[in-house]
């Protein structure tokens, strides 16, 4: 509505008036990033308050396939190509954990400069723990900065790339509360892998 009404305000007042067109366009972009921190604060506080998981024994195949699905537009417009192997099952909130996959392979979209986009999801047993990991071949992160992406509002990026530093800390908070760990594995430039790893259903 306040987009709509700038630019209405623009057309009435300053049509040909390169400034006032420039005025909207500040409003629109600053509309746009209040729209995006207000859909990450509730997705946030729906994992911080009183979060109503239901446990079941999950197919992680399935979980991922609702994550893809909801990037479906996103993956298309970037003309990304996402390898998916068999992933092992997990014991969890199948919402939650595709809130964990989209968030990562949406990151992975985001962060790339490369065309195209090259993005492998994986997953193996190790021990006592089903690990999963989301790779690309994107920007990278430097080393330094391996815990410090997991915590609210910490962001490596600036404008020019949308995102108010809030996934990574609800992938976090979600697979805590599963009694997992997730954990980053990069160098800039040469691509990341997200990794988390959770307790085998087996064993719960
Ligand atoms: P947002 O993407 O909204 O900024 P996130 O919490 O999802 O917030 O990510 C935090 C920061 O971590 C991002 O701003 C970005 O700098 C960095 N980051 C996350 N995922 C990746 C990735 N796949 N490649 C490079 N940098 C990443």
């Amino acid at each position: 509505m306040v987009n709509t009404y700038a630019q209405l305000l623009v057309r009435s007042t300053g049509q040909g008036n390169p400034e006032h067109q420039m005025f909207a366009q500040y409003i629109q972009s600053g509309v746009d990033r209040m729209r995006t921190l207000i859909k990450d604060l509730l997705s946030y506080s729906r994992v911080i308050h009183a979060p109503a998981f239901d446990f079941t024994d999950t197919d992680m195949n399935s979980v991922l396939a609702i994550a893809m699905a909801n990037l479906e537009v996103s993956i298309q417009e970037c003309r990304a190509v996402v390898a998916a192997e068999d992933l092992p099952p997990a014991y969890g909130d199948e919402t939650q954990l595709a809130v964990v996959f989209q968030n990562l392979i949406s990151n992975a979209l985001k962060y790339c400069d490369k065309s195209p986009p090259r993005i492998s999801v994986f997953g193996r047993t190790d021990g006592a723990v089903n690990v999963y990991g989301v790779r690309d071949n994107g920007v990278g992160i430097a080393p330094q900065y391996h815990e410090q992406i997991f915590g609210l509002f910490k962001r490596l990026h600036g404008r020019e790339v949308p995102g108010s530093g809030i996934g990574l800390a609800v992938c976090k908070r979600i697979i805590d509360l599963h009694g997992g760990t997730i954990w980053v594995e990069s160098t800039a430039g040469a691509g990341s892998t997200f990794y988390f790893e959770l307790p085998r259903p087996e064993l719960v």
